[in-house]
């Protein structure tokens, strides 16, 4: 059976975490577009280049460039099923990823959507840190490695701030979540495929109220 799962949510919610999780529990693949334009940027592609500052300020970047790196990692995947992490953000990208999936005989399962009120995602956003090298996340208050500066999951000491995690940037991206992509909560209501929950919670908490809509669609 294949799974094509959408996390909704604004900036900090969880939807990497949780994005995880599914990746270890239920052999998803994770795309985030996030994390695919990090890459590009690290890379030095003249992509990378042009998107940096843009990504700096916490906007969007251009529908065409996610459109296409979706497109990329779509093309030619035969995996069980896909985890949307950060992608659709607008209406645009949402009709695409309904095109693409079609063309391969797939579809969207479900949309589920991460709530989480600002003043939290404020205090999330600011302390969050990753691991470089596994991409654990981790936080200064509420999930600190156990050793200062190691991660827990493979031992490596290359932790990383991103550069877009400041209360300026952070404000600009949660405009930008709601003018652009929670319309999104709309357009998947209207096709009976959104799904909320309460994201303040433990995570682990949030991680089973997944499995719980995943059950109830008889995804699993
Ligand atoms: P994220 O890691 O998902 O918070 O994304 C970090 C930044 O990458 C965003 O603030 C945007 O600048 C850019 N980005 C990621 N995904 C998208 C997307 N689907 N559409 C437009 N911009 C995106």
């Amino acid at each position: 059976m294949t799974i094509n799962l959408i996390l909704l949510g604004p900036p900090g919610a969880g939807k990497g975490t949780q994005a995880q999780r599914l990746v270890e529990e239920r052999q998803l693949v994770q795309l985030s577009t996030g994390d695919m334009l990090r890459e590009a940027r690290a890379s030095g592609s003249e992509m990378g280049r042009r998107v940096a500052e843009v990504m700096d300020r916490g906007e969007l970047v251009t529908d065409d460039i996610v459109i296409g790196l979706i497109r990329e990692k779509l093309e030619g995947s035969d995996a069980a099923g896909f985890i949307f992490d950060g992608f659709p953000r607008t209406l645009a990208q949402a009709d695409a990823l309904d095109e693409l999936l079609a063309g391969m005989g797939r579809k969207i399962d479900a949309a589920i959507e991460i709530q989480v009120d600002d003043d939290a995602l404020v205090r999330r956003v600011s302390g969050r840190f990753t691991c470089g090298n596994c991409g654990a996340v981790y936080h200064d208050e509420t999930r600190p490695t156990q050793k200062d500066g190691v991660c827990d999951q493979c031992g490596s000491t290359d932790m990383k701030r991103r550069a877009d995690d400041n209360a300026e940037s952070l404000r600009t991206r949660l405009m930008e979540y709601y003018k652009k992509t929670s319309p999104l909560l709309g357009y998947y209501y209207a096709k009976g495929k959104l799904r909320s929950l309460d994201g303040l919670r433990e995570m682990d908490e949030v991680a089973r109220d997944i499995g719980t809509i995943l059950h109830e669609q008889n995804l699993g």
